[in-house]
């Protein structure tokens, strides 16, 4: 691992101001383990490491039915899964939260972080997406928001500007019933194959695919042919063969393009199998 400097603000305004200073030759550390092993690699060569953990206002996990859920920017994926009111009102999230890796990994890594680092298969992504997440970002010039699927751009790329960061996601509160389903080789440690949300909020259908294409995405086409007449097993069986036609899956090491395919047709017919 090449030296890098170790940088440790305590509020936002000091971690904005390190990042805006050393711009492209610093990164951001939460969890770390996305950061540190990329480092290791030298896939990652940062001349600063800004490390987050120590700015108190970017913890915690609140909720309200007014307000939704709001997760901190240093918030763990065991905090996620563990917590209460995740659990009940978004369990599609609890459950994207609780698959990802390991308990030692999920000790330490964040939600927040799992988006900023945009891999196509980020198993909280797709809930995310499918809640229309907003993520909240603080920068030289203020703060702002973006729908999490404006914020996500490409693999590895994120819509954050010169010194800018994310503070926090808020999911807002629906109704929804639904399922997380992860594909992977391993039940444990291990990356998903494919990942995929389906829910049902308010009468309509959403749904979400990761790691079939360079970025999660919702797929539009099957939510509509979803909304527009009841769920018959005809339509189910036609919904899983459209969703296959919105992603674009590649060969690698884990599967094949075809494989891909046939689990995000499974992923759509086993879900709404279980909604009808
Ligand atoms: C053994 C192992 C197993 C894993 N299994 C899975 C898995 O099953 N599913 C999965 O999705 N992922 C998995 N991962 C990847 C990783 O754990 C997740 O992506 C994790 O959520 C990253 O969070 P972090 O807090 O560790 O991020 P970090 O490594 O600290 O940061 C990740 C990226 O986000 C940036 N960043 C972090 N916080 C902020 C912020 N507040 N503002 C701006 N930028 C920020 C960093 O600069 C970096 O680019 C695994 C990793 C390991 C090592």
């Amino acid at each position: 691992m090449k030296e890098f400097q170790y940088l440790l603000p305590h509020t936002v305004a000091e971690a904005v101001a390190l990042k805006e200073k050393y711009d492209k030759a610093a990164v951001f550390m939460a969890g770390a383990t996305d950061v540190v092993v990329r480092m290791r690699d030298y896939l990652l060569t940062p001349e600063y490491v800004i490390d987050l953990k120590a700015i108190p206002e970017l913890g915690g996990i609140t909720f309200s039915k007014e307000k939704g859920l709001h997760i901190g920017a240093l918030a763990t994926m065991n905090e996620i899964c563990a917590d209460e009111n995740v659990k009940q009102y978004y369990p599609t999230l609890a459950k994207a939260a609780g698959s990802v890796g390991s308990k030692q990994v999920r000790n330490r890594a964040t939600c927040i972080g799992n988006i900023v680092n945009a891999s196509p298969l980020a198993d909280t992504a797709t809930p995310l997406y499918c809640y229309d997440a907003i993520v909240e970002i603080a920068g030289p010039n203020g703060t702002r928001e973006l729908p999490i699927t404006e914020f996500i751009l490409f693999v590895r790329k994120v819509a954050l500007e010169r010194g800018e960061m994310v503070t926090g996601i808020r999911v807002p509160f629906k109704e929804a019933q639904g399922e997380f389903c992860k594909i992977s080789r391993r039940d444990q440690v291990d990356l998903s194959t494919v990942c995929g949300t389906v829910l049902k909020i308010d009468g309509t259908y959403r749904v979400a695919m990761g790691s079939v294409a360079p970025q999660p995405r919702r797929l539009p086409k099957t939510e509509a042919l979803l909304n527009g007449a009841p769920l018959t097993p005809e339509r189910i069986e036609e919904a899983a063969q459209l969703a296959t036609t919105e992603v674009s899956p590649i060969d690698d090491v884990r599967a094949d393009k075809q494989y891909r395919l046939d689990m995000v047709a499974y992923i759509v017919r086993n879900a709404l199998g279980k909604l009808a």
